[in-house]
């Protein structure tokens, strides 16, 4: 396979820093190409601004998918943004690796997803209209490939479980896994988490860096989270609401978009 991952972490000898070295050395002794985008070490943009669509005039009010769309459609996307997609399209496996920052993605991360998720390369992709909702959850240009996230976070698993107080990590996580990668196309595999982070120490980082190393043999056979497909027939056109009948009974908000039928299997390969 060719896996990109795409790592988000200041400091290089990070944990972070270290699963990232971990999950790169895995993958190639098993034989897969990789690639890595290093987010700080590039000095990626985070934000979204008007250098990044050089077609539009300095007079012209920016809407941005409008603007993303028309620099995508003329091949006019900044050489960063562009180079991103290309590795994007390029590999099989997309892995994100980064800390935990209030709930979520470093704001840098996030801002790699802004720019190189372009109107008509991440979403705006496929037929919109009243009957059909476009190329999207399950579908896109990015279909038939997987993704995961490596995520380190200083919680305890506890806060992070059915009734912790952080909430569930998978609802937490469900913004990114679902919303981002699913949303282009990805089969999504279930996140590896590394819970008291701040606390791991040489034994506790070999423990670790195993278990990763098991997933990273593990990427092209780890059965996908089963999350429906929008265009599955599990949705109505255009309301987009899950049809009458389908998830557990009593079932509300993320959990609704699992495949019932699917979530016990998939369950069993959660690694984390
Ligand atoms: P590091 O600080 O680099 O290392 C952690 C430990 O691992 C250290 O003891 C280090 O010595 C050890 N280590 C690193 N590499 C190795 C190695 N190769 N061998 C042996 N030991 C090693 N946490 C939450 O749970 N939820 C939040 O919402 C949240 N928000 C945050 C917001 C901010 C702005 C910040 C700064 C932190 C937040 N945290 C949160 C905590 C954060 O998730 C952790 O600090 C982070 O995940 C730790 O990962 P790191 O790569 O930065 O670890």
């Amino acid at each position: 396979m060719k896996v990109l991952l795409v790592y988000a972490h200041p400091e290089p000898r990070s944990l972070t820093g270290s699963l990232r070295d971990v999950a790169r050395e895995t993958l190639q002794a098993e034989g897969h190409e990789v690639v890595v985008s290093d987010l700080y070490a590039d000095g990626w943009k985070a934000e979204v601004d008007r250098a990044d669509f050089p077609p539009l005039t300095p007079d012209a009010r920016l809407k941005v998918p409008a603007a993303s769309g028309e620099a995508f459609t003329a091949g006019a996307l900044t050489a960063d943004v562009v180079a991103e997609q290309e590795k994007l399209l390029w590999a099989d496996a997309l892995i994100l690796l980064f800390p935990l920052w209030w709930f979520s993605m470093p704001a840098i991360l996030k801002g790699w997803v802004d720019r190189v998720y372009a109107y008509g390369f991440g979403y705006g992709v496929g037929e919109h209209n009243d009957t059909r909702w476009g190329d999207r959850y399950g579908e896109g240009m990015l279909a038939g490939k997987r993704a995961m996230l490596v995520v380190t976070a200083g919680g305890w698993a506890d806060h992070y479980s059915d009734r912790g107080i952080n909430g569930p990590i998978n609802d937490l996580l469900f913004p990114i896994n679902h919303g981002i990668l699913h949303y282009p196309g990805y089969d999504v595999l279930p996140p590896f988490v590394v819970y008291q982070a701040d606390r791991v120490d040489e034994a506790g980082f070999e423990a670790v860096a195993e278990d990763l190393r098991e997933r990273m043999r593990t990427l092209a056979t780890t059965r996908p989270l089963p999350y429906r497909r929008q265009n599955g027939g599990d949705y109505l056109i255009p309301s987009m609401r899950l049809c009458d009948g389908l998830g557990a009974p009593g079932a509300t908000g993320f959990a609704l978009h699992l495949d019932g039928a699917e979530r016990g299997r998939a369950a069993d390969t959660a690694g984390d």
